[in-house]
């Protein structure tokens, strides 16, 4: 068994209407990418910020530009218009908890992806809003971003956590968001408590090595603490286009392989089992 699982049916640009992207002969590119990669089980987990709905939890000026879809047409074309599974990617916003769990709980999605983008109102992983061009340094941004993930995990609202150490999205090349020095384990640590006590899947991802970082999410000494606490394992390739999906999957499953993950994290309507990894079909 394979799975990817944190899938956008389109890229995250302006114009990427839900008319264009949301359609039968789309989402048949990517089960064709899919099967060619043998990847069976196959799952969409587009923006929850996509969504007008989603203004209703949190209204920063981004989301307020990119809130223009229907949650609930999403849903009803994904059951009812393909096979997929139907999943959502959605932010953790301290303070609005309770808000994120009204719009989750109220759709039957099979699971839901929690992700760590925004620190306060500025976004660790874009040019706009960006928290890098501010006075905080790297020390201070990780371990804020840590402390956060362990929050969003211990929320309860999400199966999954998304590329868990997105904080090393520009790499070490990139002077304006250095990353810190040493042993990066002390960040770590500041998230173990809350996955631990969620029993939330841990997302290998990746997309990290389509970005300046060139790691796969989360690096291998944070997915072994993960896996030290009985973490889950989700695999994903966080593709925006069909041709990203499973990819450099052959790179995540040596990983798994050297760090003795058998089994992955496989979803239905919020319900999670473990199947055994499949190898990939070349
Ligand atoms: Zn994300
Ligand atoms: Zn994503």
């Amino acid at each position: 068994m394979l799975t990817d699982y944190h899938v956008h049916l389109r890229p995250d640009e302006p114009d990427t209407t839900a008319d264009r992207y949301f359609t039968a002969a789309n989402v048949e590119r990517y089960r064709e990418v899919a099967s060619e990669r043998g990847i069976q089980e196959l799952g969409v987990a587009e923006h929850v910020y996509r969504f007008e709905q989603a203004l209703q939890v949190w209204r920063h000026p981004f989301w307020v530009s990119n809130a223009t879809d229907d949650i609930d047409s999403y849903c009803e074309f994904v059951r009812e218009r393909t096979d997929l599974k139907l999943g959502i990617e959605a932010d953790f916003i301290p303070g609005a908890e309770d808000r994120m769990a009204s719009l989750l709980d109220a759709r039957e999605f099979d699971y839901v992806v929690g992700s760590v983008h925004f620190l306060a109102e500025k976004a660790l992983d874009m040019d706009e809003y960006s928290i890098w061009d501010g006075s905080s340094g790297p020390e201070e941004i990780w371990r804020r971003y840590f402390l956060t993930l362990g929050e969003a995990a211990r929320s309860g609202l999400f199966d999954i956590l998304a590329h868990p150490d997105l904080v090393k999205v520009w790499g070490s090349a990139n002077p304006r968001a250095p990353l810190p020095e040493g042993d990066l384990r002390r960040f770590y640590e500041l998230a173990m408590d809350g996955i631990i006590e969620s029993g939330i899947a841990i997302e290998v991802s990746t997309a990290g090595l389509r970005k300046r970082a060139q790691e796969i999410y989360p690096a291998p000494s944070f997915l072994s603490m993960c896996l030290q606490a009985g973490a889950p394992i989700a695999l994903s390739s966080d593709a925006h286009v069909p041709q990203d999906i499973g990819y450099e999957y052959e790179a995540a499953l040596s990983l798994l392989d050297r760090v003795g993950v058998s089994e992955l994290a496989v979803f239905s309507r919020r319900e999670r089992s473990l199947q055994p990894v499949g190898a990939r079909v070349a």
